[in-house]
């Protein structure tokens, strides 16, 4: 394929053309809310840690936002990852579903239960699992024994699947759901990247037995750091946060632990950030789809390379906008974040696949060609809420 020598250099124009020239950052939080006064207040009363008013606010809240019938607020997003595979019954030596192209700390939680992913490729059009072949691999690898699937290649139960709503875009979580269903599969949808994503009006990570979301720094919204369970099921939750705080039963003062439980609970000073956060969120959410627009319409003219655009029925947060291109190059890759970089504008690629890493190398995985494509035509650019202000 003929390489457009001029792309990196139109890329970069592009972006500046929309944001202006200075330096710029992937991603930043904005702070112009009750930041300041929700932690003073924290604070001022001593109530800093492990108890305080914010954590049930900020849980209600999220509860409220996401339409889930329960949220609890997890010391940040990969152990409430790790909790959620914990409570869905994940145990050692099972398997878990989970695609090649996703941050490290999806696949980091499968290995904290001593469970093993088994990788899956992801679709061109909103870089979630691909069903369709999904579908395929598991009537090929699997067979049902007792309501069980199992693996018949590697003798293991496929015990869970965690689908991951890419950088803010809902994947095609109706079609899994399906599939979960038909081979008895316990769904935990990593929407770390997805708060203020929707399909119709249904928010992601509320579809599975349980959603997890990230509130890390650079995410939409932050707690400093943080993370949160939701789900619909009443038992889920309080097992969530049973387990979260050292599975101690209440007591005005006896310490008893009836199983070994975690300290995964979120300090109060975090989740006071998280509530004022949240009250911005809307805001943000407005920002960051203006920015959008406004990307498409400056890259309409550059030839070579699309932007991530939410699917029919979607709403995403763009979270993180994302440029696709169309030659799967690397030195064309590369030509192009160092060309963005040295003017100062902060892009990224993409995440490397799960399954090239050393501690994945040996794991189950299917045919992952669209992912190995995708590794070298994905771009992020710069997307904090306040670029446009
Ligand atoms: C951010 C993120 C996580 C982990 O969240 P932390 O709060 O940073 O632990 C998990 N999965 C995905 C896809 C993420 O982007």
């Amino acid at each position: 394929m003929k390489l457009n020598n001029k792309l990196p250099e139109e890329i970069t124009d592009a972006i500046c053309s929309v944001i202006g020239k200075g330096k710029t950052s992937l991603h930043e939080p904005s702070f112009n809310g009750n930041e300041e006064k929700y932690l003073k207040e924290c604070i001022q009363t001593n109530y800093v840690s492990s108890v305080g008013k914010f954590v049930d606010k900020f849980e209600k809240h999220l509860a409220l936002y996401t339409g889930a019938k329960r949220a609890v607020a997890i010391v940040n997003g990969t152990s409430a990852l790790h909790l959620s595979l914990i409570i869905a019954g994940v145990k050692p030596n099972e398997e878990v579903i989970v695609p090649t192209l996703t941050f490290v700390a999806t696949a980091n939680a499968i290995k904290y239960c001593d469970a093993v992913p088994n990788f899956v490729d992801s679709s061109e059009s909103n870089l979630g699992i691909d069903h369709l072949k999904l579908r395929n691999y598991l009537n090929t690898i699997s067979k049902m024994k007792n309501g069980k699937c199992i693996n018949i290649e590697t003798n293991r139960v496929i015990k869970a699947i965690v689908p991951m709503h890419a950088y803010g875009h809902p994947c095609d979580i109706h079609e899994i759901l399906l599939i979960a269903k038909e081979f008895n599969l316990k769904v935990i949808e990593d929407a770390a990247e997805s708060l203020g994503s929707f399909i119709l009006s249904k928010h992601t990570g509320t579809f599975g037995d349980m959603g997890v979301l990230s509130f890390n720094g650079n995410k939409t919204i932050t707690t400093g750091g943080g993370g949160a369970i939701v789900t619909n099921n009443n038992k889920v939750a309080d097992i969530a946060k049973h387990l979260s705080t050292t599975a101690k039963q209440a007591h005005p003062w006896h310490f008893y632990h009836d199983s070994v439980g975690f300290n995964y609970r979120m300090p109060n000073l975090n989740a006071a950030l998280g509530c004022a956060q949240l009250e911005s969120l809307e805001e943000f959410i407005v920002k960051k789809r203006k920015l959008f627009i406004l990307y498409k319409d400056a890259f309409s003219k550059v030839n070579g390379v699309r932007l991530l655009e939410e699917a029919e029925n979607c709403k995403s947060n763009y979270w993180l906008q994302t440029l696709i291109l169309e030659s799967e190059n690397v030195n064309l890759l590369d030509m192009i974040l160092k060309k963005t970089n040295n003017r100062g504008v902060m892009t990224r690629p993409t995440w490397t696949l799960m399954h090239n890493l050393p501690m994945f190398k040996n794991c189950p995985r299917a045919d992952l060609s669209v992912a190995e494509s995708l590794e070298k035509r994905i771009i992020n650019i710069p997307s904090s809420s306040f670029l446009l202000d």
